[in-house]
């Protein structure tokens, strides 16, 4: 069944930000603000992975990063704290939950998954890549601290999908590839702030104060993993 987002006859825009969110940071926000802007989305759904493939089981539940993600989020239009990997069991393929959305959104939708260029790098190692670009496009948001040459099945992976700006890359439903620089780039990662509030550091704005209150409430992160 289609979900109506906007009254007008254009196709909806629709991104994906998957991650651990482990905890969700002001990184994760600010990105998605700035991408709905930029790429005109009618909806950005945040998703947290119930069970990342590609690394360790994260030390805080999914339901509870899906409240601190929901915490966060609070009421800012247009994002969307998204629980549909952790309804799904098993890994958590972003395949198949592109496959979701589309099934959601409908054939025409302009589809984007969007993700830091470190998460980028690894996309060669991810399940069924190909089928990525035949569900959604793939927009990459440049991050401090991460600037490494592309590796080669990377480069061979998305030959010939590169566009220069959005209204090339929604030109189609899917299958392209845009790579953007966001106004606010921030040299925030879950690691750092993990880190932080294992040895009792601050972390004040580098997310937001209700998601510190409840993970300080709940004692979260406070032993070195
Ligand atoms: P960790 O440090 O635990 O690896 P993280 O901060 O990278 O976590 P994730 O939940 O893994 O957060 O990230 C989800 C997505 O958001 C990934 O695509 C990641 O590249 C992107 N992302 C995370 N932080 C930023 C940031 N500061 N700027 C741009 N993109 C980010």
């Amino acid at each position: 069944m289609g979900i109506s987002v906007t009254e007008s006859e254009a196709p909806p825009r629709v991104a994906m930000l998957g991650g651990t969110f482990d905890p969700v940071h002001l990184g994760h926000l600010r990105s998605a603000v700035e991408l709905a802007e930029v790429l005109e989305l009618d909806r950005v759904h945040m998703i947290p992975a119930h069970r990342p493939p590609l690394r360790g089981e994260p030390g805080v539940a999914s339901h509870e990063r899906l409240s601190l993600l929901r915490l966060g989020i609070g009421d800012t239009p247009r994002l969307v704290a998204d629980d549909r990997e952790i309804r799904r069991d098993g890994p958590s393929y972003s395949a198949d939950t592109l496959a979701s959305l589309r099934a959601d959104y409908g054939d025409q939708a302009r589809l984007v998954m969007a993700l830091g260029h470190d998460a980028f790098l690894k996309l060669a190692d991810w399940h069924q890549p190909q089928r990525l670009f035949q569900l959604a496009h793939l927009v990459v948001l440049e991050r401090p601290g991460y600037r490494q040459p592309l590796p080669p099945a990377l480069d061979e992976l998305i030959a010939g999908r590169e566009v220069d700006d959005p209204a090339a890359l929604f030109a189609a439903p899917a299958g392209g590839v845009l790579r953007i620089a966001l106004e606010s780039r921030m040299a925030i990662s879950a690691t750092a702030v993990r880190r932080r509030l294992s040895c009792g550091d601050s972390v004040r704005y580098l997310l937001p104060e209700r998601v510190e209150h409840r993970i300080t409430a709940l004692g979260l992160y406070r032993h070195e993993r």
